[in-house]
């Protein structure tokens, strides 16, 4: 009898896959907990418990439904933890005579179940993963020739071709991009709302941790787990976003404050990546909802919410595998220090890093302006190499991918791809930091201060960080203005002496 073995792994929780459809007696779906994936980089504490659950819950599904599941739990006694032994164990021993996957998000994961394919004694098959609105290759060819690939150009082609906020051909009011409307800083703390939170009871996966010597990184309340774990949840936290947060969402989504670590953010990131919802449902319901109360809010709010998410997402994963592996050794600036210390810990006296961090280790959670401007901005100033940056941001976030990591991280925020992602690097010095909230209030450091005791290392590395690297930027015509500002300077010295001077004790700092 023909007996077909379907492999799930942690982040293709697709409810809505053509897979499951039907139920189909031939077929045994695959899931497993597995070192290889618990340890390919240290994750945070909340990340493995929130994937481990999640799969948990989706096996219960997939199981009431009728379909026949495998689930093997960490600490299963026939859990050979990774991918290879494990199917050439179930293979042989419950004679399967097909081995079916959904296509990986990560090149990783994509050469491991190719190059076991190859060596299995039976024949094997994929499918899509029928989450992303384009297909692996779309933006490669989309941008065939071109040496840069416009996210707008892009995000433009996504709104026609899934008629999303257009009017015809052309976009609603006449405007594609709502960005400028999307900068506001926030001002009085009584216009926050709560963030919709189901606390959960996770004690029993963080003592499995424990037990199985699973290192991670971080903190969890392991009685107030805080992040949705089923589709239902997921639709939940969707509903309430459409309701509470949305109609503030752009105005304040580049806030940098200390009052709430959420804003007005979605807090979606980890349903999407993990597929418990598609990335099309949550536009289309955000735009829906829209449309039924435009006389509340405005459409800047929802273009700003819908670009991240068709526009952005798709995009990075577009160029993810266009560009990869070549993309996970980019090092354009060649930068080569160490990651500071204080980066696993938050201990650091700069106000902006230390709420970010320290956010970052009780949460796994950092908006995209903090993980932007702060940490990511923090570390291209003082000439992080590029590893070990992605290797902190795919291990801290409890939505961190790595396809949507590294294209965020070595791309958009290091720059080290040379300008693929992002036309200019996104640095900036404590004015900017200053500008959107209030981290720099009661900072040891100063923000208007330049150089000398007290100073904020963020003004002068930022000229450091131009200065040495002027051979690579000074020709890319959004740059050309810093340096004709910094060439009229004449405290040139000075920075740069105080900017070596914090580069030298940058673990103190
Ligand atoms: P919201 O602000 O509510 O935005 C809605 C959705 O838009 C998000 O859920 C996300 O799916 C999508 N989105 C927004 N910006 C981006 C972006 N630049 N790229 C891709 N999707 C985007 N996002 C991840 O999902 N995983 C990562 O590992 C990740 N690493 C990042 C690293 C750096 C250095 C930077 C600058 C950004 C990174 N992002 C990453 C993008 C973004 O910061 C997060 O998607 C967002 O903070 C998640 O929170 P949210 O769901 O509340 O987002
Ligand atoms: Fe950050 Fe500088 Fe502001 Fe302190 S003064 S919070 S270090 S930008």
């Amino acid at each position: 009898m023909a007996k077909t073995l379907r492999l799930i792994l942690g982040d293709q929780l697709n409810y809505q896959h053509s897979w499951f459809q039907k139920v189909d007696e031939s077929v045994t779906y695959l899931m497993m907990e597995m070192r290889q994936e618990t340890d390919y980089v240290p994750h945070h504490i909340q990340k493995v418990v929130g994937f481990f659950l999640g799969m948990r819950n989706f096996s219960e599904e997939l199981k009431s439904a009728g379909h026949q599941v495998l689930y093997f739990t960490l600490d299963h006694s026939e859990n050979r933890q990774n991918l290879r032994d494990q199917l050439d164990f179930l293979i042989s021993k419950e004679d399967f005579t097909r081995f079916e996957y959904q296509l990986p998000d990560e090149y990783r994961l994509d050469k491991i179940l190719k190059d076991i394919c190859e060596k299995l004694p039976v024949p094997s098959s994929f499918i899509d993963s029928e989450h992303f609105l384009t297909s692996r290759d779309f933006l490669k060819d989309f941008f065939k020739g071109k040496k840069t690939y416009l996210m707008e150009t892009f995000y433009r082609e996504m709104r026609r071709k899934y008629d999303i906020l257009m009017d015809g051909k052309e976009p609603l009011t006449g405007q594609w991009n709502y960005d400028h409307d999307n900068r506001g800083a926030l001002k009085d703390k009584k216009i926050l709302k709560k963030a919709l939170i189901r606390p959960k009871d996770v004690s029993e996966i963080v003592a499995l941790l424990k037990k199985s010597g699973v290192k991670t990184i971080g903190s969890v309340d392991t009685e107030k787990f805080p992040w949705p774990t089923s589709r239902a949840e997921s639709l939940e936290v969707l509903a309430y976003f459409c309701e509470n947060l949305l109609p503030t969402f752009g105005l304040y989504q580049d806030a940098l404050t200390t009052w709430d670590p959420y804003l007005f953010h979605s807090r979606l990131s980890f349903s999407m990546n993990s597929k418990m919802i598609s990335p099309l449902e949550v536009v289309q319901t955000v735009e829906k909802y829209w449309y039924q109360h435009q006389d509340q809010i405005s459409i800047a709010q929802v273009e700003g919410f819908i670009r991240q998410i068709i526009g952005w997402r798709e995009y990075m994963r577009g160029v993810y595998w266009a560009k990869m592996p070549e993309f996970g050794e980019m090092n354009f600036f060649g930068h080569d220090r160490k990651l500071p210390e204080w980066f696993w810990t938050g201990k650091t006296k700069m106000n902006c890093l230390s709420q970010a961090i320290g956010q970052s280790l009780d949460l796994a959670y950092a908006h995209h302006i903090q993980r932007l401007m702060v940490t990511g901005n923090f570390a291209l100033l003082a000439g992080i190499h590029p590893d070990e940056v992605d290797q902190w941001y795919l291990g801290i976030y409890i939505d961190a991918i790595e396809w949507v990591e590294i294209t965020n991280t070595r791309g958009m925020s290091q720059f080290a791809d040379g300008g693929i992602v992002g036309t200019k690097p996104y640095v900036s010095s404590a004015n900017y930091i200053k500008k959107q909230g209030n981290y720099c209030t009661g900072c040891a450091y100063d923000s208007n201060k330049k150089t000398g005791h007290g100073a904020c290392p963020f003004n002068s590395l930022y000229w450091h960080f131009y200065d040495r690297n002027r051979e690579k930027l000074e020709k890319n015509p959004r740059i050309g203005m810093a340096y004709r500002t910094w060439d009229k300077m004449n405290n040139k010295t000075e920075l740069l002496k105080q900017a070596e001077l914090y580069l030298e004790q940058i673990n103190d700092l």
